[in-house]
């Protein structure tokens, strides 16, 4: 009897020492966090930090409205931050800002920081990408070595990358609608697009990966990134769950791939700290 609790004792004990275990195997570069002004309230920045020890992100790409916010998680701790540099400084810059020189001229300022890993995320349609303000963008990401973050469609992604082949440009939410084979060629064309995951939930529904997306990500193992997307504030209420989520999709994919699409793709897009 007592020689059957110590056995029920001991697979008790291995058990949970290997949810720990596996809870750690893939630490998170988030790749889709917001600070935005409504947040500062609500969360300290040290309360933030918190939030990425308890969910196991390591180093998170940051962009927010106005880019204070940002900037007050990056002087907490400027090697989990990868700051991105939101051009909208206030909410209104949103729908305007692919025709306003002012907005250019924000960003070209903001810039000489020299701190930011990208100009990002922003809203753009497709048939919007002819402007200067858009290619002062992409001459500035060329010229400084960063990334273009944008939240576009798959003709808008598309249109953005045929502006210079050399602009990187990473892909929010990979369109919101994609399907996989579009994105599969999309992919095979453009060698300096990235695909971020945040959002949307059809590649793994239920939890479970979706055959057509684990064919993609086992085909560009090398192109995707999990974010989270802190949009609203109540965002950060589910930050820990959002995470958890992840790992139990990323834990059907073998641990090579797994780890690309946890930190490893995310960390080679910015570079070290
Ligand atoms: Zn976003």
């Amino acid at each position: 009897m007592v020689r059957g609790h110590v056995f029920i004792f001991t697979c008790a004990l291995i058990f949970f020492l290997s949810v720990q275990t596996s809870a750690q195997e893939f630490p998170i570069f988030d790749a889709h966090v917001h600070y935005n002004q409504p947040d500062w309230s609500v969360y300290t920045p040290d309360a933030i930090l918190k939030l990425f020890d308890r969910a196991g992100v390591i180093r998170a790409m940051v962009s927010s409205t106005p880019d204070d916010g940002t900037i007050k998680l990056y002087e907490k701790s400027p090697t989990r931050i990868v700051p991105i540099l939101r051009p909208y400084r206030t909410d209104a810059d949103r729908g305007s800002w692919t025709k306003d020189s002012s907005v250019l001229t924000y960003v070209e300022e903001r810039l000489k920081k020299g701190i930011y890993r990208g100009i990002g995320e922003f809203h753009m349609s497709a048939g919007q990408t002819s402007t200067p303000v858009v290619r002062g963008f992409v001459q500035l990401a060329i010229r400084r070595g960063i990334l273009l973050y944008a939240h576009t469609d798959y003709t808008g992604v598309e249109e953005l990358l045929r502006l210079d082949p050399k602009v990187q440009v990473l892909w929010a939410h990979a369109g919101m609608s994609a399907r996989p084979e579009t994105i599969g060629q999309l992919l095979d064309r453009h060698a300096m697009l990235s695909v971020e995951l945040s959002i949307r939930d059809d590649f793994a529904p239920r939890g479970r990966l979706d055959p057509a997306w684990r064919d993609l990500f086992l085909r560009h193992s090398d192109r995707f990134l999990v974010g989270s997307d802190t949009w609203t504030t109540s965002r950060w209420e589910n930050f820990v769950e959002i995470h958890a989520a992840f790992r139990a999709w990323l834990n059907e994919l073998s641990r090579e791939v797994a780890e690309k699409l946890a930190s490893k793709n995310g960390s080679r897009l910015v570079g070290r700290p």
